[in-house]
């Protein structure tokens, strides 16, 4: 969806909006064979786009359900992605002069170019932010045991133990690694 910016008076224009957003799904390229994150259904979106001079305001909130493959167990399961939004764009000119204007504010700072505004493009780039970067179907995932394959939630393999002590000193190394971002 595409706003014309010669349309935002000074009240503001506000959208709802459920869109069915293309090129979103993210699969994984290293098996090929599933999709790591899915959309299933459309993007539910409330906004506000307000203009100040050449400044652009949006703000709302976005959400979606979402299919999403477990990193560690490798189970598909539901999720959820909201965001909320809060952006100021700027006219592409000015983009030095106003970036240290807004520097103190909690807004995120974008710029656009031309007459049209894409909304699509907008809700495109926040879902993305709030993809994990590893998706856990919980957060204690017990993940599939290193050596045989086996599903470590629902069953207990034969495998010797210090297997799966390895695996689990692996996650805690990646959960301090998680704390240390
Ligand atoms: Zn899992
Ligand atoms: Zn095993």
């Amino acid at each position: 969806m595409k706003v014309n910016i010669g349309d935002i008076d000074a009240d503001g224009i506000s959208l709802d909006m459920a869109e069915d957003i293309e090129g979103l799904n993210v699969s994984s390229p290293a098996d090929g064979s599933g999709t790591d994150v899915f959309l299933t259904s459309p993007v539910d979106a409330h906004l506000v786009i307000k203009k100040s001079d050449s400044d652009i305001f949006v703000t709302g909130n976005l959400d979606a359900d979402a299919k999403m493959r477990c990193a560690r167990c490798l189970a598909e399961f539901k999720s959820h992605i909201h965001s909320d939004i809060n952006l100021v764009l700027l006219k592409a000119v000015k983009e030095e002069e106003k970036e240290k204007e807004l520097h103190e504010e909690d807004l995120d700072v974008s710029y656009y170019a031309g007459e049209e505004l894409d909304i699509t493009e907008i809700l495109r780039e926040h879902i993305l932010l709030e993809l994990p970067i590893q998706p856990l179907c919980k957060p204690l995932c017990r993940g599939l045991c290193p050596k045989c394959g086996a599903d470590l939630n629902k069953e207990k393999c034969s495998c010797p133990e210090e297997v799966h002590t390895d695996s689990r000193l692996m996650k805690l190394k990646e959960f301090k690694a998680e704390k240390a971002d």
